[in-house]
Parts: structure tokens; C-alpha cells; sequence
């Protein structure tokens, strides 16, 4: 890692710290347009051909029904899926919200009331490895807001069968559908529909640049779909001062550069935290790392910068705006109020990232490439949108009613005003 100390550098160079390595989306759309056009002319045939031809598996159907799979795991497999299975629900079924009611002039009454998104479509990766976090992320946020239909996208495995901790899980949170796809054929197919597969209203979830790609295509189409966010490489940034134990820093800098080698990986450190004995703590986990190639690449590009005050590492941390934030300092929760942008932030010492990326209750899929400044991660009100509504009674129309009319005067829209005058004629 190459360290920086913020003092010596210029405003062009900390700008360019704050950038993300460019994607260059163009060529990705070029490979993932035809594969979207495939789709929506061969549905499932097409679905079929296209796993085969990156996931090298051949397709006899390419849905499953989970609620028809028995499942057999391994009991203590079981019980950590449970105990994060129960965190994440309560954590989001704590975000449903009673209706907003306003009286907002006597007669005049205005509701706004959350309903599901009807038919909703949830990517869980599946090209390096298994993620059964994503599923539960995904699926039990979708649970409880009601969505009704419920499709979970992921790549067979190299036999055509889908991981049983998935399969679990997808039991667990009503999922309908399991699709056997994996990057643009399977949000194409949920998008558009096929076949055998419902189309959906909104896709979720993270994956590779051809989903990513094939999300961002099919959102400007005439599919008439949302997509939860624009997503790119995982990233974090941890803020540690002389209180923060080089090893658990190391360790939480490994567990980002582990999910590939075009992860973002940054540390600001105050002064006094010891930067020397972080990299031997780096040198010695990552030497002892299954995936030790990639975390090392990811760690060439990621640095270090050294601050002199708080105030500097939380602003120069809010202009990063990271997916995930580590604040390893003293009395870190009385930090939050500085805290602007940031998909989702880990407190204290004894907060690792690790727990919410599995377990502690709250989401892990979140915004990254500096979306945090604008996006939310994904949580319940994601699966709902809100629907207003209002009522007035005569006291109501007789308060509102010339408003009303000179506006739509003023806008030189009779019909609105006549709508209005009318009725108000009527109480006289
Ligand atoms: P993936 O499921 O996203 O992609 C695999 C699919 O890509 C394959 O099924 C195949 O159909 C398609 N594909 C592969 N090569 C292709 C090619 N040449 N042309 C067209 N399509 C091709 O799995 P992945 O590749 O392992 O990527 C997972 C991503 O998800 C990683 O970038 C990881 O960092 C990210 N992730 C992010 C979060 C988060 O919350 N931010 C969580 C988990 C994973």
C-alpha cells in the first residue's frame, strides 16, 4: 500500500485518491446488448445457450421451485444461517412504518401508505463463489414488505444444481422461483420475462460488470423495470488512531481486498497509529490467506493517507464516500454526527465488517464507486413504494377551493378550476 501524508498533497492529488478506477462500460454493453436482444426473442432457449456457453452447464429447465427441494444441511451451517436469518429479519421488519396522516387544513385530510413492490428479482452472485449472505440480504427484506413474487437469480453450479444453503434460505423467505442463470441472460430474463420465468418489476443486487451492465441497459428500456443501485467493486475505508490494534486493522483491510482484486481498500490513520507494525500484520495474514493472490493485487492499488486531526479523516472519508466505513478510534459512536456519506459504518474496536456482512442484522448490499452520496444501501422501503392519497369534506373544499382555482387560473388550465368551481357551487 502506498501511504501519503494529507499535508504534502495537493488538491489535483487528494482528487485523485477519491477516484475510482474507471470502467469502461461501453465495450461491457457492447458484449451484453446482444445477449439482453437473445433473451427477449428466445426466452428460456436462449437463457439455456447462454449458460452454457459461460457457466458450462447444460440446462434442462432452467427454473427450479425451492418449496419442492429438500434441503439437508449441516446442523452448524444451519444454525449460523438461523441466527443471521433472524438478526437481518428484525433488524428490517423494524423498518416497516405506520402511515403518514396529516391534517394539513381543517377538512383537508392527506395519507401516505407504503405497498410492495409487487414482483421483485434477486441476483445472488455465483461466479467465484457461493453467497448465501446475498440471498438472505435480498430475500428477507422482500419477505417482509409482501412482495408477492419473488424470483432469486444464480448461477448453477458446474452439475446444474443450485447450493442447498441458497436453496435453504430461498424456502425460508417464500422465494417462488430460482433462476439457473447467472450475468446479463439472467437479469435480462427477469426483466423481460420468458417462458418460465415471471418477469419481475425491480432487480436487486450485486454481480459483475455484465450484470451491472445488463441492470443499467434494462432500466432505461422499455422493460419498465428499477434497479436497486449502480454497483462496482467492494471498497472500504477504515479510520484508525494510536488506540487501534495493527492486527484487527489488517485484518479488516484483508477481509475487503479478499473479494477481488479490483476491490478499493483505504486506511486513514492519525498520527501515532503504528503503521509500521500494520504492515508486517499485513504481510503475515495475507501469506496465510486461500485467496492470497487476489487480496494481494487488490492491496497494489490500494494507500494509506496520514491525517493530523479527526475533522480531516472524516471529511476527507465523507469526500470518498465509501461503501463500507471502519472508524477504529477512540469513543467511536461519538463520531456519527460527522459521518455524511457512507453505505453502511462499523463502530469501535470490536466491530469488524465482517459482522454485517453476514449477521449483525443490517444489509450488506450497498453503494460503491462514491454512489453512497446519493444512494441508500438496500433496505426495506427499497422493496415498497408509497402511495399518497387524500380526502376532504365541505369545510375541506370551501378552505382549499379558491387556492386551487387561481392556481389553475394562473396556469390557464380551465378544466382544473372548473373541477373545483363546480363543486364549490354545489354547497352554496
Ligand atoms: P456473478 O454471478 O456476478 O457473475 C457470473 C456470471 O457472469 C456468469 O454466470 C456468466 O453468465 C457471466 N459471465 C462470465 N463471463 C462472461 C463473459 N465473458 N461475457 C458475458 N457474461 C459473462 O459472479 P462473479 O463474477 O463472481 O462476481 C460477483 C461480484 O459481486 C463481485 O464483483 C463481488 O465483489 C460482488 N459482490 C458484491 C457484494 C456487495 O454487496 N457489494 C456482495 C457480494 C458480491
Amino acid at each position: 500500500m502506498k501511504t501519503y501524508q494529507y499535508s504534502n498533497l495537493s488538491p489535483e492529488e487528494i482528487r485523485k485518491l477519491l477516484k475510482r478506477p474507471k470502467i469502461d462500460f461501453t465495450s461491457i454493453f457492447k458484449t451484453v446488448q446482444p445477449i439482453i436482444d437473445a433473451v427477449e426473442h428466445d426466452g428460456d432457449e436462449a437463457v439455456k445457450k447462454y449458460t452454457n456457453q459461460f457457466d458450462g452447464v447444460q440446462l434442462d429447465s432452467v427454473v427450479l421451485r425451492p418449496q419442492d427441494i429438500e434441503t439437508d444441511l449441516d446442523p452448524e451451517v444451519r444454525k449460523a444461517i438461523d441466527t443471521a436469518f433472524d438478526n437481518i429479519f428484525r433488524f428490517h421488519k423494524a423498518q416497516l412504518y405506520e402511515p403518514v396522516e396529516v391534517e394539513t387544513m381543517p377538512g383537508v385530510r392527506c395519507l401516505k401508505v407504503s405497498r410492495p413492490i409487487e414482483r421483485v428479482g434477486l441476483y445472488v452472485p455465483g461466479g467465484t463463489a457461493i453467497l448465501p449472505s446475498t440471498a438472505m440480504m435480498l430475500a428477507i427484506p422482500a419477505m417482509i414488505a409482501g412482495c408477492t413474487t419473488k424470483v432469486l437469480a444464480t448461477p448453477p453450479r458446474k452439475d446444474g444444481s443450485v447450493a442447498p444453503e441458497i436453496i435453504y434460505i430461498a424456502k425460508k423467505a417464500g422465494v417462488d422461483t430460482i433462476l439457473l442463470a447467472g450475468g446479463a441472460q439472467a437479469v435480462a430474463a427477469m426483466a423481460l420475462g420468458t417462458e418460465s420465468v415471471p418477469k419481475v418489476d425491480k432487480i436487486f443486487g450485486p454481480g459483475n460488470q455484465y450484470v451491472t451492465a445488463a441492470k443499467m441497459i434494462l432500466q432505461n428500456s422499455e422493460a419498465q423495470i428499477s434497479i436497486d443501485m449502480p454497483a462496482g467493486p467492494s471498497e472500504v475505508l477504515v479510520i484508525a488512531d494510536k488506540q487501534a490494534k495493527p492486527s484487527y486493522v489488517a485484518a479488516d483491510l484483508l477481509s475487503q481486498a479478499e473479494h477481488g482484486k479490483d476491490s478499493q481498500v483505504v486506511l486513514v490513520a492519525l498520527n501515532g497509529f503504528d503503521l509500521d507494525s500494520l504492515k508486517a500484520e499485513l504481510k503475515t495474514q495475507l501469506a496465510e490467506l486461500p485467496r492470497k493472490e487476489m487480496a494481494g493485487k487488490a492491496l497494489e492499488n490500494s494507500y494509506t493517507v496520514i491525517v493530523d486531526s479527526i475533522e480531516r479523516a472524516f471529511s476527507f472519508s465523507n469526500q470518498y464516500a465509501p461503501e463500507h466505513l471502519i472508524v477504529n478510534i477512540e469513543q467511536a459512536e461519538s463520531y456519527t454526527d460527522k459521518i455524511m456519506n457512507a453505505g453502511s459504518v462499523f463502530l469501535g474496536q470490536l466491530t469488524p465488517e465482517s459482522v454485517g456482512d453476514y449477521a449483525s442484522g443490517t444489509n450488506h448490499t450497498l453503494p460503491t464507486y462514491g454512489y453512497a452520496r446519493m444512494y441508500s444501501g438496500v433496505n426495506l422501503a427499497a422493496f415498497q413504494k408509497s402511495v399518497t392519497m387524500q380526502s376532504l369534506n365541505k369545510e375541506g373544499l370551501r378552505n382549499i377551493g379558491p387556492a386551487v382555482e387561481k392556481l389553475a387560473e394562473l396556469e390557464e388550465l380551465q378544466a382544473h378550476k372548473n373541477a373545483v368551481t363546480l363543486r364549490l357551487n354545489d354547497l352554496e
